[in-house]
């Protein structure tokens, strides 16, 4: 194994390794602001600088090859002075307003000046002033905090295949931006948030809604129900000292409750919901010629994505609302009415892993009897935020259940948050719908890989089912591409629009750790394995609130408070 000298030290090196790559195994942290796990380098910010000996230049970790016999210098007096030179440089026209930005507890940068050890503004830079674009329903953009970095970019292009931001102008005047200076809400912005995980400053952020929340909580002429969507019972726990992956369900209820809110009701019985409305939609379009592929609709993003790249495929996506606006539609429309208060007077709000459910609410279809059935949506972020707000020592709560009837979930409901769940979910419910009988409900492995498109066929019954899952959006435009080349044929295809799927969507905690979201997605299958109901067509409640309200899947109720558009196939 080739072998190169890390400050002195040995160390093995796997073909086709960056010295970055290497170094970090290794547990020696790097700084870097542009580079972002899974693609390519670009050496821009030069942050990863080392020393190699016998080479006058510093060279950048992250676009080196690790290379037999090197010897390296990760921290030597002269690298550690290039890399504070670049912060002082960067902050020359940063503006001095840490104290009232978002990010100010999660900055990277502001980290690396603290590690760095500046204390004061060595180089004074011309501040050119750009207004906030407070454009879009999900995200805000602020220029002035943008220090070029280019992840935002990267990712929105090469994992997202969406391209609504770019480099414009040049040298001191650069800026990244919608095209023509427009504001975000008009550009292809699909409101995925992944830009802003990777964002290593405030310069993109959440549209917050934690002001209005706060504020609905303090009108007493209210009554303010709170909903939580499947994976972020994973990932809260990170911001409370948890390990990644552990699930604070029975913690995160509690601190709801102590909060405030008056009825807490668990996204994922919608989610067994979605399933059963979805895996009938699936059978009729078999049964009643498509149009096939059916494509799940539960990730808004997705879909704004085939609105804006792939108009030609729209009615192949489901009508079903999202498990977020069927739990709205309902607390609305049946929970208010059930417990004697005004649909007007209920403020719904949910929280969700996710960017783009913000803009999902404010869709015009998610109107149900002329009201919004979800009027605030919190991210992972902001209810992290809200509970230290609140002084809530999160560890010590006594754990809670959620309300009933709408917190009672199937383990099939808790598995929409990784990517392949809804898929693995709906394909149990299906079986059952063609066949009367129970699939086996072990994991269906090959949709539980990450990454990649994921192929299957199912026997049931007299029909081989052709599934297909993917994740992130250029991974699903190749899909779309296979699909069009006629080399793919699937009847049903699940796309979540964050690589991973919700546990890792632009909602969740800053940043990307690989290990994090694995350790998420464990947790979810922990819960499967440890469910005694695993079928959302056995969740009593959901087949109570069939016989009591809805009748049955797409029936006439369902399409009213379920689906999008008036009950056809084609009205998305
Ligand atoms: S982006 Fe970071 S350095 Fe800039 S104002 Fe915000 S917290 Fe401070
Ligand atoms: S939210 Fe998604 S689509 Fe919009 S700019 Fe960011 S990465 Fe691109
Ligand atoms: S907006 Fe953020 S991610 Fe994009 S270039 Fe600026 S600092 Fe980097």
């Amino acid at each position: 194994m080739p072998q190169i000298i890390v400050n002195g030290k040995s160390v093995h090196t796997d073909p086709h390794e960056t010295l970055l790559e290497v170094l970090r195994r290794e547990g020696i942290r790097i700084p870097t602001l542009c580079h972002w796990e899974g693609l390519p380098a670009v050496g821009a910010c030069r942050l990863c600088v080392v020393e190699l000996d016998g080479q006058v230049n510093l060279v950048p970790a992250c676009a080196t090859p690790a290379a037999e016999g090197m010897r390296v210098l990760t921290h030597s007096p002269r690298v550690v002075d290039a890399r504070k030179t670049i912060i002082e440089l960067i902050l020359a026209n940063h503006p001095d307003d840490c104290l009232y930005c978002p990010r100010k507890g999660s900055c990277e940068l502001l980290r690396l000046a603290n590690e760095l050890g500046i204390t004061e503004r060595t180089y004074r830079g011309a501040k050119i002033h750009h207004p906030k674009d407070v454009s879009s329903p999900s995200l805000v953009r602020d220029p002035e905090k943008c220090i070029l970095c280019g992840r935002c970019v990267r990712v929105c292009s090469q994992i997202q295949h969406v391209g609504a931001i770019d480099f414009t102008s040049r040298g001191a005047t650069a800026l990244v931006a919608p095209a023509f200076g427009d504001g975000l809400n008009i550009s292809s912005c699909i409101h995925c948030g992944q830009c802003v995980m990777a964002c290593p400053t405030g310069a993109l952020t959440d549209a917050r809604h934690i002001r209005r929340v706060t504020s609905a909580l303090e009108d007493p002429s209210l009554t303010v129900v709170i909903q939580h969507a499947p994976s972020v019972s994973v990932t809260l726990g990170e911001y409370f000292g948890f390990a990644p992956g552990t699930d604070v369900d029975g913690l995160m209820v509690a601190a709801l409750r102590r909060l405030g809110f008056k009825v807490v009701f668990d996204t994922s019985f919608t989610a067994d919901l979605t399933v059963m409305e979805e895996a009938a939609e699936l059978v009729d379009r078999i049964r009643n010629h498509g149009p096939l592929p059916m494509f799940t609709s539960c990730s808004p993003a997705w879909v704004k994505f085939v609105e804006n790249f792939h108009p030609r495929w729209r009615e192949n996506v489901s009508t079903c609302k999202s498990p977020q606006q069927m739990m709205g539609a309902l607390i609305k429309n049946v929970w208010a009415g059930n417990n004697g208060v005004h649909p007007d007077r209920v403020f719904s709000v949910s929280v969700m892993p996710c960017t783009a459910k913000k803009a999902e609410a404010r869709r015009p279809e998610m109107l149900t009897e002329g009201r919004f059935d979800v009027d605030a949506v919190l991210t992972t972020r902001e209810l992290a935020e809200l509970i230290t707000m609140k002084g809530i020592d999160f560890s010590t709560l006594t754990p809670s259940l959620p309300d009933h009837p709408f917190g009672t979930r199937s383990s099939a409901g808790k598995l929409f948050g990784a990517t392949g769940g809804v898929l693995e979910a709906a394909l149990r419910t299906a079986f059952h719908m063609l066949t009367g009988q129970n699939p086996a409900a072990e994991p269906i492995h090959a949709l539980r890989e990450s990454e990649g498109i994921r192929e299957l066929t199912l026997k049931i019954g007299d029909l081989e089912l052709r599934v297909a899952a993917v994740s992130g959006l250029a991974a699903a435009d190749r899909l779309l591409g296979e699909i069009e080349a006629g080399r793919m044929n699937p009847h049903l295809v699940e796309v979540m629009s964050c690589p991973g799927g919700c546990i890792a969507g632009g909602g969740q905690p800053y940043g990307h750790d690989a290990t994090a979201v694995a350790s998420r997605m464990q947790a979810l299958y922990k819960v499967d394995r440890g469910s005694v109901l695993r079928f959302s067509h056995e969740n009593q409640e959901i087949l109570r609130l069939y016989r009591e309200v809805l009748g049955e899947p797409l029936g006439e109720t369902s399409h009213r408070l379920l689906h999008t558009g008036n009950g056809g196939h084609h009205v998305r």
